[in-house]
């Protein structure tokens, strides 16, 4: 389970962003977090990934039992804690290729598994990127480099499929992505989800919801989960949006 207790976080101003969240997340389940920009949802997703720019005040976050905030990024990342970013960079120079079989392998040594075979990794490799209808291009093109929206969002499912995580905080993988590329993200959501796999799912929208079904949405606002319910609070967001949420 990915267990977060009263998580407070700041900025190294001293600004607190995270202000107490709670969440459990077990295996196998979906979660979708909603809320207003700025409520701290992406601050959430570096917080757990160990980004330096933010201080942990209070708080724990543990991974299947092991303290994640007394490890390093790169340890957390292979403990199995994956984190699809809002705004992937471009790193031109280093081929897609190259950069996954580095991360494949760094889990894998972490793991003591040893390097992957040249077999195995590109027996995976077509699978996943058939699974997201990506032509061979995506391979030695740079990390990124000049990919639209919709590739970079597209590129960081690939990785999701290559690393296998237990966890995948993904934030906002749906948004700028037209109706095609959305269903070919959300059916490699789907496909890599399963019963020992979690996916929490950043989103301003139901319509991924409907292809990626949710077992538990929450409300972030103001560094705080305020409401938590079951699928049918998405409509409701979407129908009467957040204002009622404070009162409530
Ligand atoms: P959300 O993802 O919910 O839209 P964020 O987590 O990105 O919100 O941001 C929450 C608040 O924290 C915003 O007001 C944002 O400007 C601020 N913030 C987050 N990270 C930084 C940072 N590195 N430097 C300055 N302000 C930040
Ligand atoms: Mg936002
Ligand atoms: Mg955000």
């Amino acid at each position: 389970m990915l267990s977060i207790k009263n998580l407070k976080a700041s900025l190294l101003d001293g600004t607190q962003i995270l202000k107490g969240i709670n969440l459990d997340v077990k295996p196998g389940e979906v979660h979708a977090i909603m809320g207003i920009n700025g409520s701290g949802k992406s601050t959430l997703a570096k917080v757990i990934s160990g980004h330096p720019a933010y201080q942990v005040d209070e708080g724990s976050v543990e991974l299947d039992g092991k303290n994640l905030l007394e490890l390093e990024p790169n340890e957390r990342a292979n403990e199995g804690f994956f984190a699809s970013t809002q705004y992937p960079i471009e790193i031109p120079g280093v081929p897609n290729v190259e950069f996954l079989r580095m991360a494949v392998d760094s889990k894998r040594t972490y793991l003591k598994e040893g390097p992957i075979s040249e077999e195995e990794f590109s027996k995976r490799l077509n699978e996943a990127m058939a699974l997201l209808e990506m032509d061979d291009r995506y391979r030695t093109r740079g990390l990124n480099d000049g990919f639209s929206g919709g590739e970079k969002k597209r590129n960081e499912i690939l990785q999701m499929a290559m690393l296998l995580p237990k966890y995948s905080f993904l934030d906002e993988t749906d948004s700028g992505l037209d109706i095609d590329a959305l269903r070919i993200v959300s059916n490699g959501i789907n496909h890599l989800h399963n019963q020992n796999r979690a996916v929490i799912l950043v989103t301003h929208y139901e319509r991924i919801l409907d292809l990626v079904k949710p077992d538990f949405i929450h409300v972030l606002m103001h560094g705080k989960i305020l409401m938590s319910g079951g699928p049918e609070l998405a409509l409701k967001l979407e129908k009467d949006g957040y204002d009622w949420i404070e009162g409530a």
